[in-house]
């Protein structure tokens, strides 16, 4: 099984997964940023992290337990990085960057990091090329990180831009596997800052309508469990509500899994379960409840 992935929804619902099955994950890395000279892919840390069980579950990135000392000491340096990093962290994206600093790819550096955390699932970026979310806002274009990380989601959002997209291509080995694989989870992910960079990769989108494909809805009712993806479903013309998850994906998707709280939307393909994911148990659950769908599609 293929699972598309962002950096919070699905990496909870993957520590479900490695109980249940086989997987393999692609990951967004539009929002990837060089801080301090090494670069940070924080959608892949928080999956390895999650996978490694190792990852902050209060606040869904980051080590749990890390401590800020280097962050700290740059502070009072005179140096501020704008973004929290932790000193374990940091290690992670010292390996990564050194990796890529030697001549390796981003898929090698990847597995590279993730082989030095007992990661056994093959994790890849979407593509090997930067590509940058550009947030367009009423106070001007903002990376997302400085919509989301330092002015806390707060412009308006008028509309949202991959910079780069036309020139990413699908990693050789991830458009070689995806032709052998049958089955596509897209977890519960942001539809546009996670998952639509992914599918706008060349023609991925394109190469997943002969799949059975599944989706985790991430908003219920008419808001997100978290995060800003209501604001930014909203920028780019969707309704925020499983609906509109549907109507992002609906090229491709077979099956939308919605909470137990919009069961009334139950339809031909549109199931209901419990997708709060509280702890472990709640991720293992709901990785067993849409492990067994794709049996029935
Ligand atoms: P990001 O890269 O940090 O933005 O993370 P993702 O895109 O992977 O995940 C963000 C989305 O996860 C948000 O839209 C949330 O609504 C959703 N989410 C977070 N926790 C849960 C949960 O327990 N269940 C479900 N169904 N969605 C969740």
């Amino acid at each position: 099984m293929l699972v598309l992935s962002g950096g919070t929804g699905t990496p909870k619902l993957l520590q479900g997964l490695k109980e249940v099955c086989d997987f393999w994950v692609v990951v967004n890395t539009a929002e990837d940023v060089w801080v301090s000279g090494n670069k940070i892919c924080p959608d892949i840390d928080s999956v390895i992290y999650a996978l490694a069980e190792i990852i902050d579950n209060k606040k869904w990135w980051g080590i749990k337990g890390d401590t800020f000392t280097t962050h700290e000491r740059l502070k009072a340096l005179g140096f501020n990085e704008g973004m929290r990093i932790g000193d374990l962290d940091r290690a992670t994206h010292i390996l990564r960057s050194e990796a890529l600093r030697s001549g390796k790819s981003l898929c090698e550096a990847t597995q590279i990091v993730a082989r030095a955390y007992d990661v056994r699932n093959r994790i890849y970026p979407m593509c090997e090329e930067e590509v940058s979310t550009i947030i367009v806002t009423d106070e001007g274009e903002m990376h997302f990180q400085e919509f989301w990380v330092t002015r806390k989601g707060e412009p308006e959002v008028l509309d949202v831009r991959f910079e780069n997209i036309e020139r990413a291509r699908i990693p050789e080995v991830v458009k070689k596997k995806l032709r052998k694989e049958d089955e596509v989870l897209i977890g519960p992910s942001n539809p546009i800052t996670s998952i639509l960079p992914i599918l706008s990769v060349e023609d991925f989108a394109e190469r997943l309508k002969d799949k059975k494909v599944i989706a985790v809805s991430p908003i219920v009712g008419n808001k997100p469990f978290s995060g800003p993806a209501g604001k930014l479903m909203k920028a780019k013309g969707f309704e925020v509500s499983p609906k509109g998850v549907f109507d992002v994906y609906s090229n491709f998707l077979d099956l939308l899994v919605v909470d137990t709280e919009d069961s009334n939307l139950e339809s031909n393909n549109i199931v209901s379960t419990n997708t709060l994911m509280k702890c472990k148990e709640d991720a293992v659950r709901l990785a067993e409840f849409v492990v067994k769908l794709f049996d029935c599609i």
